[in-house]
């Protein structure tokens, strides 16, 4: 589509060429199953290996470690209900923030636990001693997410860990068990799972220019998981099913890239972002939600007084530029409850939009989208 500007890279990012190259004979010249003793089943099983290697190394993890999933919806399921199985003798507590995704928020639901919520401040932050005064004897799981979706908050995950730790060490358990959200992580921020303290951890291919139908748990070495799916032997029987080769390899090869391009991109990305903001900014009666400066330096979330966020989203579309009300998997018109976590009235929700940036924009493309929100606002107000 020439000429369009796209500013949802965090809904759906490109598939990079180099991981296209990558699968591309997987595609067309490997089709033994891995399970398969043969010679062509002994080929996928060691190309599947190399992708667990790969993908580990780029959270600082071991290759077994690493479950291979069709995305993050179902690596948070896994995570959420493995945990709860575990540790079903201990009790059913989990601890989560009010601006997680809604996989996380939904599987929680789903499992059936008994759940606190910690709120956030009005930047979107939370407080690590807020997350440990809601832990307790029964409280098996906690779940924070690494960067926001919608606002691009950034989470001190390292410290949240750290002092879920301590209170692990201090009772000599090895609960709470921590899992972290890092679908919107991998393209700006470094993952070590040792220094995170974390003992889940999920990955989306589709958000680091990877194929879609493709993702990641992690689960430390040891940590109390309870299989939640029954069937075959695949992933050391924690995924049952057929692998998607080409798929791991894809997702292998464009996490790979993506955290070889982090510090660069990110960089990149950061006036770019700030060229955004301000520019909207000058924007009379437009304010930026969630906090300035710890959010993802890809992501612009803004709202426009006395303006349907639907509509505008319709009319750049119309103008050749995509952007979102927010996250994609909300749907309908559901409001947002991110921003309703960081106290915002439903007007100033409802009139929110959210630019989030990647690998093909550019200063002119920033500056095309000020002018089409100035001009769409002119008319629209
Ligand atoms: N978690 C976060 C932070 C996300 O941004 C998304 C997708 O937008 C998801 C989870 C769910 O990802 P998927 O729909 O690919 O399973």
């Amino acid at each position: 589509m020439p000429d369009r500007i796209y500013l949802d890279y965090a809904a759906a990012t490109p598939l990079s060429s180099t991981a296209w190259m990558a699968m591309e004979p997987i595609l067309t010249g490997v089709w033994g199953n891995p399970s398969s003793l043969h010679t062509e089943g002994v080929q996928a099983a060691s190309i599947l290996r190399a992708a667990h290697e790969s993908i580990a190394k780029c959270i600082v993890a071991h290759g077994d470690e690493i479950v291979l999933t069709s995305g993050a919806t179902e690596s948070i399921n896994l995570a959420v209900f493995g945990a709860l199985k575990a540790g079903f003798m201990r009790g059913k507590h989990v601890v989560t923030i009010a601006t997680e995704h809604a996989a996380v928020l939904g599987a929680i639901h789903a499992a059936g636990a008994d759940v606190t919520i910690i709120p956030v401040d009005e930047r979107g932050h939370v407080d690590a001693d807020a997350i440990v005064a809601a832990l307790r004897d029964d409280t098996v799981l906690v779940s924070v997410m690494m960067a926001n979706n919608e606002i691009g908050v950034v989470h001190d995950v390292h410290h949240i860990g750290k002092a879920i730790d301590a209170w692990r060490k201090k009772r000599g358990s090895v609960y709470p068990l921590f899992h972290s959200d890092a679908s919107q992580a991998p393209n700006y921020l470094e993952i070590d799972v040792e220094s995170l303290h974390v003992d889940f951890l999920t990955l989306s291919s589709p958000k680091v220019y990877g194929p879609r139908g493709a993702g990641a748990l992690y689960i430390r070495r040891n940590a109390p998981w309870g299989s939640v799916f029954g069937g075959g032997k695949q992933e050391s029987g924690r995924r049952p099913g057929t692998e998607n080769i080409a798929g791991a390899v894809g997702f292998a090869s464009a996490l790979s890239e993506s955290v070889a391009m982090r510090d660069r991109e990110s960089s990149r990305l950061l006036p770019l972002r700030e060229r955004l903001i301000e520019g909207l900014l000058e924007i009379r009666g437009t304010s930026l939600n969630g906090d300035r400066i710890r959010r993802l330096p890809n992501n612009a979330n803004v709202a426009f007084d006395g303006i349907e966020g639907e509509e505008l989203v319709l009319r750049l579309d119309a103008a050749g530029i995509a952007a979102s009300t927010g996250s994609a998997c909300k749907g309908g018109s559901e409001p947002s409850h991110v921003l309703a976590a960081l106290g915002l009235f439903a007007d100033r929700i409802g009139g929110s939009i959210r630019f989030s940036l990647g690998r093909s924009t550019a200063a002119t493309d920033i500056d095309r989208a000020i002018s089409a929100v100035r001009e769409i606002l002119e008319k629209m107000r």
